[in-house]
């Protein structure tokens, strides 16, 4: 069983995450319609998206595509923080260690949850 892994850290404003977009497709289709994964990876790499991740056991593969947020501000601030219009997965972000996988410099980790024992 997987242990579980708690957030920690915070956010210091690198604005790394707001600058990708982030897809997940589904693996053996994708590549049964363009022949192998050099193939699909020169595809897509004219549209300037890149192919970070593939799994094989789960069936995906992942892509990533350099789209800025428009709400993200020149210091990498976010426009709509702090009010309903800031989207959901950003509230949330990031809530796995996949979530952080391709952003090296955020300042959230997670670390596994230490239980305490108990003397009686
Ligand atoms: S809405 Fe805000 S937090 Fe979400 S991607 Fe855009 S700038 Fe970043
Ligand atoms: S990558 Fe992490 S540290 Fe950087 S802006 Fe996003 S949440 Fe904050």
């Amino acid at each position: 069983m997987s242990q579980p892994l708690q957030r920690t850290g915070e956010c210091h404003s690198c604005g790394e995450c707001c600058k990708t977009v982030n897809m997940t497709v589904v693996r053996d289709v994708t590549l049964q319609q363009h022949g192998s994964l050099e193939e699909l990876e020169l595809y897509l790499s004219y549209r300037g998206i890149r192919v970070v991740g593939s799994d094989e056991k789960s069936n995906q593969l992942h892509y990533s595509m350099d789209v800025p947020c428009s709400e993200l501000t020149p210091d990498n601030q976010c426009r709509v923080h702090d009010s309903p219009k800031k989207p959901l997965i950003c509230l949330r972000f990031p809530s796995s260690k996949e979530d952080v996988e391709d952003t090296p410099n955020c300042g959230y980790n997670f670390q596994a949850v230490r239980h305490k024992i108990s003397n009686q």
